[in-house]
């Protein structure tokens, strides 16, 4: 995926960052924490033998290691406000709540409980890949930054305006393109490759959020939809904006046609 982490298996109990071990007799099918800080993952993860051994082979497994990986490096459950959503069968269901660990929703993603995520709380049983959610979180938070030159296209849709004696209105429309290059004068294009993550802001001009949005794999350009700037003034001041939409993050002349 084009992660800035990765991992190694190491049989060498005394320099691991993460080590796997055995427990049993418990209500989890794998147990795992929450990483210390500084870049330290959380560093066990314990596998329930009443459920995982040598005698049986449970379709789930891959994912529930893969799963109790994201807590140690620092991802909750996406239905922690309301574990029902995984948990169903379970009916002493109780929410977790974003506890004193805190939970932060990472602009992009839903922030609903997202339908066959690998971090969901409770296994259905089954293999679970990564959704396109899971692959921006893990996108965001382990970006690898790559030179890839974009440059933002503005397509002129339309505009409208009113001037009076002491107010004034305007409203420009445009289709906002991210075209994607491999060289800083823009001559070489870039394909997309590796789930690239584009990041953006979305807004008005005088308020905007940060956005980041997975781009499908193969493209030189995409569409970031319609950007509307839309302000009146009064006595030349501007009293309102009702711009939106989005743009690229950092660009240079960031706002401006
Ligand atoms: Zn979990």
């Amino acid at each position: 995926m084009d992660l800035s982490i990765t991992f190694s298996r190491t049989y060498n109990s005394s320099s691991n960052d993460i080590y796997i071990s055995a427990t049993s007799n418990k209500s989890y099918l794998m147990s795992a924490g929450f990483p210390y800080g500084n870049g330290e993952p959380y560093d066990g993860i314990l596998v329930n033998t009443d459920f995982y051994n040598t005698s049986v082979n449970r379709t789930d497994a891959i994912s529930c290691f893969t799963h109790e990986l994201g807590h140690c490096i620092g991802f909750r459950h996406n239905d922690y406000m309301n574990r029902v959503f995984s948990c169903s069968e379970n009916v002493t269901v109780v929410n977790e709540g974003s506890t004193s660990t805190g939970a932060i929703h990472l602009p992009g993603t839903t922030s609903s409980p997202n339908p066959g995520s690998w971090m969901l709380a409770c296994s259905d049983g089954t293999d679970r890949h990564f959704t396109l959610d899971d692959i921006l979180a893990l996108k965001i938070i382990y970006s690898y930054r790559k030179n890839i030159y974009v440059k933002e296209v503005l397509h002129y849709v339309t505009s409208d305006y009113w001037y009076d004696a002491y107010s004034d209105w305007e409203m420009v429309q445009w289709v906002v393109y991210a075209e994607f290059y491999q060289d800083a004068n823009h001559t070489i294009p870039y394909t997309t490759a590796g789930n690239f993550v584009l990041n953006m802001n979305i807004g008005s001009e005088s308020d905007y959020e940060p956005y980041a949005e997975l781009i499908p794999d193969g493209l030189t350009s995409a569409s970031l939809g319609t950007f509307t700037r839309e302000r009146y003034y009064s006595y030349g001041t501007l009293v309102q904006d009702n711009s939106s939409g989005y743009r690229v993050a950092s660009f240079p002349g960031y706002w401006g046609p």
